[in-house]
């Protein structure tokens, strides 16, 4: 998938999330700059492991493409991390994060993400079999 379409993703759930906040009165402490700002870096951030990605290409890490970076560890440890030093921040990763990982799952032809990384079997919503 392009990281035009997974920003997109990102944007769509975090300004859903951000809009329920301030419609229902959730009160969650995010400021919307940070928040919105985190999580488009965050639908990015999976495909680190593809040099021909946006984020890749600058900064690349050398392992098998939707491994680690599409894992649930990934977007748990990244968020958890994050989280000691912002809310906001960590709220944006943690929704850009599971927005690129649910985008990755849809396409017909995928060959799915290791959503349990370590385990190497792949996962996606609608597998056809080639
Ligand atoms: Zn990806």
């Amino acid at each position: 998938m392009k990281g035009k379409t997974h920003i997109i993703g990102g944007l769509a759930i975090s300004g859903l999330l951000l809009y329920c906040n301030k419609t229902y009165h959730w009160d969650l402490p995010i400021t919307s700059f940070d928040y919105i700002t985190a999580s488009v870096l965050g639908s990015l951030l999976p495909d680190i492991d593809h040099k021909k990605s946006f984020l890749g290409s600058i900064v690349h890490l050398p392992i098998k493409h939707r491994t680690l970076t599409h894992s649930l560890l990934f977007l748990f440890i990244t968020s958890i991390i994050v989280l000691q030093f912002n809310l906001s921040i960590a709220l944006g990763l943690f929704i850009g994060i599971s927005s690129h990982l649910i985008l990755d799952m849809l396409p017909l032809r995928s060959k799915g993400i290791c959503l349990f990384y370590p385990s190497k079997k792949r996962y996606s919503f609608f597998r056809i079999p080639r």
